[in-house]
């Protein structure tokens, strides 16, 4: 499954965790890691450019294999173009393979062998995502990572769910391989799934190593598991995928869940929380979450962040953000939007910097901390 489009190359090990910091070529440009992915859900990144997000320093970002599935639909992405043209974003793209969602935000009919029969939310029409669906979704809309179709249990599950769900993720994997049309292009990763269950996880892991993929993901976490758990299965997890792949963590973006996995030798992080968290006036301020509508920002005329980069801390103080916040102000949320999708990515930059200079342990080893400062 490998091949010349894509590489991964690890530059640096951090000489005292299992942190790396690498290169992941893709055929619309590299990824420096560990990097935090902005989640453009519908193909965009809500309330972002692609202008502003080459700003922000994203480098992959991702997409939705099943709300562009619903709306509009992988045939008239196709027909632009594909995904990177019709949303205007040159550099890599990952798409997830619509498992998570068809699970957990569909009204589900059936599960089976073949696969899941679900209405859709947006108009109650009844569809059939198979494996093979999932990747032909994906093969069109034409990301430069797609990922295996996967049975997602809920949490908690008990461990009899958990492991028909697991052998059931690795059956369809194989599917998954054998449906994968343009493999030259678009680099199919498997998720290791498993839940809470170290032996299951275990299993999975290994089982999935022996595909020989181009990369692999860590799924079914942060799905409402407490922070030890994520952190547990993580370790259990990331040291058994190869060291030659891209690993992800699928789903996470805070502060000390980020640094923890990147502890255990993870690359790449997802999640919707910067832009999620700036629809509601809230900023992430170095490793904090700040409400914008406290009253001891009423007459704060500094940036949010004078060490930030970003259009918005580089031109509008605390001040006027909260005004924008409390006036309903669509331009306030917007710019909230970009400061968190900056902070987060910086935030990853900053760790592989670290790690390429030996100050990893040193300058982020208080995220380690049961309760970091
Ligand atoms: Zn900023």
């Amino acid at each position: 499954m490998t091949n010349i489009s894509f590489k991964f190359s690890c530059d640096h090990h951090c000489p005292d965790s299992k942190a790396r910091a690498g290169t992941f070529i893709t055929p619309h440009g590299k990824v420096e890691t560990p990097r935090f992915m902005p989640v453009g859900t519908a193909a965009t990144v809500k309330g972002l450019t692609p202008a502003q997000l080459e700003s922000a320093q994203a480098q992959m970002i991702l997409a939705n294999t099943y709300h562009l599935h619903l709306q509009p639909g992988e045939e008239i992405i196709a027909k632009a173009g594909g995904l990177h043209s019709f949303m205007g974003w040159k550099q890599p793209i990952l798409t997830d393979s619509g498992g998570f969602q068809v699970f957990s935000l569909s009204d589900l009919r059936k599960i089976n062998e073949d696969g899941v029969t679900f209405r859709s939310p947006r108009d109650g029409r009844i569809i059939d995502f198979t494996p093979e669906r999932a990747i032909q979704v994906q093969n069109d809309l034409g990301a430069d990572v797609i990922m295996a179709f996967d049975e997602c249990p809920p949490y908690p599950a008990d461990y009899e769910t958990v492991l028909l769900a697991t052998e059931r993720t690795e059956r369809w994997l194989e599917r998954c391989i054998a449906a994968h049309s343009r493999p030259e292009t678009q680099a199919l990763f498997g998720i290791v799934q498993g839940g809470v269950y170290r032996d299951l996880r275990q299993y999975a892991a290994k089982r999935l190593v022996e595909f020989d993929l181009p990369g692999y993901a860590i799924g079914g976490v942060s799905v409402g598991e407490p922070g030890e758990l994520i952190h547990e299965i993580v370790a259990t997890t990331a040291p058994l995928l190869p060291p030659e792949k891209p690993r992800y963590l699928m789903g996470v973006g805070t502060y000390q869940e980020m640094v923890s996995a990147i502890a255990q030798g993870v690359d790449l992080f997802d999640c919707v929380i910067p832009t999620r968290l700036g629809r509601h006036g809230t900023a992430l301020v170095q490793g904090e979450r700040w409400n914008l509508k406290n009253a001891r920002f009423r007459e704060d005329f500094t940036p949010l962040d004078k060490t930030c980069p970003c259009y918005c801390c580089q031109n509008f103080s605390r001040a006027y953000l909260g005004h924008l916040i409390r006036s309903r102000e669509m331009l306030g949320y917007l710019l909230l939007s970009l400061h968190n999708v900056t902070e987060l990515i910086r935030f990853t930059q900053r760790i592989r910097t670290a790690i390429l200079e030996d100050r990893f342990l040193n300058d982020f080893g208080q995220w380690l901390q049961p309760n970091p400062t």
